[in-house]
């Protein structure tokens, strides 16, 4: 034995498999480090990330990872598409969240900015 890597399940691809570092395995810890590349040093400094703990609810990400398969979608982009779809339907909130959050420029956002009546 003495090898480098360890067998346990990757907290991404959730595979049981050698893990290389970070608790992933080989595959998924050079995407993650392809994908910190990417980013740069300041992948994050809009605070726009979130690392999310599936450990409570783990059949939540099993059926998340299905879906983004069978939609051949990152499941980054998954998680994305299905949040602005279940915000979709509810609507007020929706509108309430976008002036709030994104500074999108819309009718209620400019509304605010400007002190109230327009
Ligand atoms: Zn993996």
């Amino acid at each position: 034995m003495g090898g480098s890597s360890k067998m346990g399940v990757c907290r991404k691809c959730n595979r049981e498999r050698l893990i290389k570092a970070r608790g992933l395995c080989s595959p998924c810890y050079a995407d993650e480090m392809a994908r910190e590349k990417a980013l740069g040093a300041n992948g994050d400094a809009a605070g726009l990330q979130v690392t999310v703990d599936f450990s409570l609810a783990p059949h939540i990400l099993q059926g998340l990872r299905l879906r983004a398969e069978d939609d051949m979608r990152p499941l980054g982009n998954q998680i994305v598409w299905e949040l602005k779809r279940a915000e979709a339907a509810v609507p007020v909130l929706t509108e309430l969240r976008e002036c709030a959050a994104c500074a999108c420029g819309n009718a209620a956002n400019a509304a605010d900015e400007a002190g109230g009546e327009a």
